[in-house]
């Protein structure tokens, strides 16, 4: 790790987009640092994406489509494309992972198991849906059969956050390309590594153009690849602002999106818990990812019965994380990723006093730990729901728990939020466990368990939190036209129009 650190600190990267299968010439560009949250030093600089490349982007893409061999290819065809696309990102998995933990911040333990292999997963699962994947063929209207089929949508523009740069972003390069689109992808501007890294390591498997790649910041390149007319669809995850914005760009051209935008799951952990796996839970909720995940369970509602204790183990347990260098084995929190970011830790924390909340751990930059973006986990007790810091998404690591007496208050309060991303419910009883689940207001719920996505299922948000899923039938969805074709079986009995004067 140290080795590749010091080299990219000695000779930074040289990024820019891809385009047509070349990468495209870097020289005249705006030049932006990309850091290393960890040393703040620089590890590349990423030449930008002009509005004139975003066009050369999405023209190759459209040529791709309409003329290249993609659009028409068999599944066969796809599936060994994108299972030779997951087979070039485990071969590369060690490397991935550090690009990812320098550039991130998120600890190598982390990158290495989760979030490189779940990268490489995406292809592999998509290749598989889309043997079995089909329409619908309905025969309930007399003398009639009618198909529903799923056709490519076009050119797609995926668009993916910081928080999980690879992972996020293969997601939706997989769904766009299993379903026979091709796409234009732009990474976050702070986190290009591994994305930009991906179109080097798979070079020569796709038709030339079906994947191509701008690089640069939202307002820019972002906004001229939204705008741009030769789009069809935008697949989006980032906040729920920037996703509003897009969504107002795209209104113009009638374009279809998919939005998975921003959270503040409620965790809910009822007397009658598994105490340990509760505590357990609520701490990777809060905690994993440096607590920057659109899923995290981090507004924990606490039943007063065992509130005491509960109280007492998770403080313990969130003094007790180890901070510091995201590459080093054991270490459970890595630095924000960004400047700002830790700043607006230090402003919810200061919030949170300011509005009532008690600080039970954190609240604070870490003293020993003076170059790098780190901030102490931190975990308020909160008087009311009221607050900010348990009704806006903080995007760190950072705990606001609450008390509650019984299950229609806690529903309440969970479903008062703008935001429906994901539900925790922690309860050994069945039948609460199923009232509790359907009556929160969100796109998916987990009862005794932390994370998980499985790419059967369908993963969004209700609310603010988004529109659309992401995951098997729902990326179908998302990347695909629905095409009715209705065959008559036999002639067909209708009106005779016009045969007064035959
Ligand atoms: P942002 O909304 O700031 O940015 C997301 C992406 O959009 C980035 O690539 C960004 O580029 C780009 N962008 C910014 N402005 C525009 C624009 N006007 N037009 C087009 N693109 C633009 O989100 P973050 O990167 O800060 O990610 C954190 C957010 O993502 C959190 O709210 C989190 O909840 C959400 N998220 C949601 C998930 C979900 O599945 N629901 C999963 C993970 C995260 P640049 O960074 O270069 O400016």
């Amino acid at each position: 790790m140290s080795d590749l650190r010091e080299q990219l600190n000695r000779t930074p990267l040289r990024l820019s987009g891809y385009v047509a299968d070349r990468f495209t010439a870097s020289s005249g560009s705006e030049e932006i640092g990309v850091f290393d949250p960890t040393t703040e030093k620089q590890v590349a600089t990423l030449f930008e994406s002009s509005a004139d490349e975003v066009d050369a982007a999405v023209s190759a893409a459209r040529m791709a489509f309409d003329k290249g061999p993609w659009g028409r290819a068999t599944v066969a065809e796809r599936q060994l494309a994108l299972n030779a696309i997951h087979d070039a990102i485990l071969s590369h998995a060690d490397e991935l992972a550090l690009l990812e933990t320098i550039n991130t911040g998120i600890p190598l333990a982390q990158t290495r198991t989760v979030h490189i292999p779940r990268a490489a997963y995406n292809f592999r699962f998509f290749a598989e849906y889309i043997n079995q994947a089909g329409g619908d063929v309905f025969t309930q209207e007399p003398g009639l059969m009618s198909l529903v089929t799923y056709e490519p949508i076009g050119v797609c523009a995926l668009i993916g956050p910081w928080n999980m740069p690879l992972g996020l972003t293969a997601m939706k390069i997989a769904g766009a390309l299993a379903f026979g689109n091709t796409c234009v992808v732009k990474p976050s501007e702070l986190t290009p590594l591994t994305v930009t890294r991906l179109f080097e390591i798979i070079e020569g498997i796709l038709p030339e153009g079906v994947m191509n790649l701008v690089n640069g910041r939202g307002h820019v390149t972002g906004t001229s690849l939204v705008s741009h007319p030769g789009i069809d669809m935008v697949s989006f995850t980032g906040g729920t602002v920037t996703g509003a914005a897009i969504l107002g760009s795209l209104a113009k051209g009638i374009k279809g999106s998919a939005m998975e935008l921003g959270g503040k799951s409620a965790n809910i952990v009822f007397a009658d818990s598994d105490f340990e796996q509760a505590v357990d839970a609520a701490l990777m909720s809060s905690f994993m990812n440096n607590g920057q995940m659109c899923l995290a369970g981090s507004r924990i509602f606490v039943d007063r019965k065992i509130s005491d204790r509960f109280i007492d183990s998770f403080t313990r347990r969130v003094k007790a994380l180890k901070i510091g260098d995201p590459a080093l084995s054991g270490t459970e929190i890595g630095p924000m990723i960004n400047h700002s970011q830790r700043e607006r830790m230090e402003r919810y924390a200061g919030s949170g006093l300011g509005e009532g909340a008690t600080l039970l751990a954190g609240g604070h930059r870490c003293a020993n730990l003076n170059t790098g973006f780190f901030f102490e986990p931190t975990a308020m007790l909160a008087p009311t729901n009221e607050l900010a810091i348990c009704q806006e998404e903080i995007f760190g690591p950072f705990a606001a728990l609450q008390l509650f007496d019984d299950e229609d208050e806690v529903i309440a309060k969970a479903n008062d939020s703008d935001f429906g991303l994901v539900g925790y419910v922690w309860t050994e009883d069945l039948n609460r466990s199923m009232r509790v689940a359907s009556a929160l207001r969100t796109g998916t719920v987990l009862v005794n368990t932390p994370i998980v996505r499985d790419l059967r299922t369908g993963f969004g948000g209700y609310k603010q939190s988004g529109l659309g899923r992401e995951g098997a039938k729902g990326s179908q969805a998302m990347f695909t036209e629905m095409k009715t074709t209705i065959i008559a079986r036999e002639p067909r009995k209708m009106p005779r129009m016009g045969m007064a004067g035959a």
